[in-house]
């Protein structure tokens, strides 16, 4: 029988979700899709010290822009239910008791100023091989004082017992034979004082529970591997262990270490899927969405931070990402994230989306600037003539005010040098005479035909035309922007235009 394929995206709801987390969240849920799994969301919020409000419904508008909904998820619900952790508190105390009935792990009843001391005492302390047996813990207490402890409700908490000498290995999906030395884990705590699973814990308790058969998740989990694998046996389930894929960081464009928030604010570039409000702070951060991504040109420069198909394409929809996905060829090696190269992405899905598509995307940034479309077929006329000009969304509403309002100033300067009564002359006769019937060739021919009668060459009048239509020296060919604005607009635009270089 074929194995189900389950997997999950299981963040912590602590604040803006960084697109190395989407990147987590998409590689998931392309790998669920090609081969016809399913895609869990699970919010893993045991750790309530860090809990951030509203944090999680922001995950879940993410994942909607982006087009990646979960098929089960705390929203959603599913056989699994409940999806986020702190929900599922209960479920987790019995394992951890397990495993210090059969020796795999151990009470721990030391305080915080206990552990404090002892971090002042030896630097980089570890809770583990060479330290647990001066400590205070279930190793070392009689079974009596521990039962006499454990009565009198004394705040304590689980940690695992790393066995000593052993190698805990694994066979990475993207790094192949991974090896660690016991030596090095230390006991995590799996159980914390007040009755929540740490993360360790939980994250095996669900994967176990949920069905998990694949884990893709960042690198950065790859130090906690050796304890779940522990776990994963120690629990007795490692026949069901999920087969592990730990992707590749993505890296601060130099290259030099992991891509924070940080660089982002530092360099100017969003590194938030969308707007995140710290709800204490009250600072807003901005997210690709609102610096004007395409969320297809987002997911698409997503995917090849780390992966390629083998061939020098790039770009992907998420139905070509679904069909060409092959965990095969993500590389171990960072993702160095380059802002230009994503304003590339988003450039070529402007141009390859049609007007129809882009419009309700544009239209509320030009209204937002004043500027009212009432017209939806000009509207997506005007969108088709500038999209190759837009690299990011706000980008049309520049591109496109000309097309609703005349010029509010125009680059006289550009004009005014080679300027004499002549021109200004046959710039009213142009527009007396100016059908905007035809095409642009055609618009073209009688422009220049009215310019050679008229003993002008032609060339040296198509930047004042541009510049009495739009104000300055920008915008596609010239001869299209007129017939968009047609006989009469134009018309008038040349009037308005001749008073203020006249003038
Ligand atoms: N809760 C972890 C995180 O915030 C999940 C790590 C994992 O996928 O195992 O990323």
């Amino acid at each position: 029988m074929e194995q189900k394929i389950r997997v999950r995206f299981a963040p912590s709801p602590t604040g803006g979700l960084h697109l190395g987390g989407v990147r987590t969240a998409l590689f998931n849920y392309l790998f669920a899709r090609k081969h016809n799994g399913t895609f869990i969301l699970r919010v893993e919020d045991t750790d309530q010290t860090r809990f951030v409000e509203g944090a999680e419904a922001y995950i879940n508008a993410c994942l909607r822009w982006c087009g990646i909904e979960p098929d089960e998820s705390p929203l959603k619900g599913g056989p699994h239910a409940p999806y986020r952790q702190s929900e599922r508190k209960p479920n987790y105390r019995a394992f951890a008791e397990q495993l210090v009935d059969e020796g795999y792990a151990y009470y721990a009843f030391d305080t915080p100023e206990e552990l404090d001391a002892r971090r002042k005492e030896t630097a980089n302390f570890q809770y583990g091989q060479a330290t647990r047996l001066s400590l205070r813990n279930s190793l070392v207490l009689t079974p009596h004082e521990v039962s006499q402890l454990l009565q009198d409700g004394v705040p304590h908490v689980v940690r695992i017992k790393v066995p000593e000498g052993e190698n805990v290995y694994f066979n990475d999906m993207i790094r192949g034979d991974v090896n660690f030395d016991t030596s090095i884990v230390d006991d995590k705590v799996l159980l914390k004082a007040d009755g929540m699973p740490t993360y360790h814990l939980a994250v095996v308790v669900d994967d176990k529970a949920m069905e998990i058969s694949h884990v893709f998740r960042g690198e950065e989990w790859l130090p906690s591997a050796p304890v779940h694998i522990l776990l994963w046996k120690y629990l007795g389930w490692e026949a069901s262990m999920p087969q592990w894929a730990h992707l590749p960081l993505i890296l601060k464009p130099d290259g030099n270490g992991k891509l924070s928030k940080r660089d982002g604010d530092r360099l100017g570039f969003p590194v938030y899927a969308m707007n995140w409000t710290d709800p204490k702070a009250g600072t807003l951060t901005e997210g690709f969405r609102e610096r004007g991504f395409l969320p297809e040109a987002f997911v698409n420069m997503l995917a090849m931070l780390g992966w390629n198909d083998g061939t020098d394409r790039e770009l992907f929809s998420l139905t070509e990402l679904i069909e060409a996905f092959d965990p095969d060829r993500i590389s171990k090696a960072g993702a160095k994230f380059d802002f230009e190269k994503a304003k590339w992405f988003n450039h070529e899905w402007i141009k390859s989306l049609d007007a129809k598509a882009l419009a309700p995307l544009v239209k509320p940034a030009l209204e937002a600037e004043g500027i009212m479309v009432n017209y939806e077929t000009y509207l997506e006329q005007v969108l088709t003539l500038i999209k190759e000009r837009c690299t990011l969304l706000p980008d049309f509403v520049a591109q496109a005010a000309y097309f609703f309002r005349q010029p509010q100033e125009y680059d006289v300067a550009a004009v005014k040098g080679k300027w004499n009564t002549d021109k200004s002359v046959f710039f009213k006769n142009y527009a007396d005479n100016f059908t905007g019937e035809g095409d642009a060739a055609a618009a073209e021919g009688a422009f220049k035909s009215l310019a050679e009668t008229s003993g002008f060459k032609p060339g040296e009048l198509m930047l004042p035309l541009r510049v009495m239509l739009v104000g300055g020296k920008f915008g596609p060919g010239v001869f299209d922007i007129a017939l968009l604005l047609g006989a009469d607009e134009v018309k008038n635009r040349i009037t308005t235009a001749l008073e203020v270089i006249n003038a």
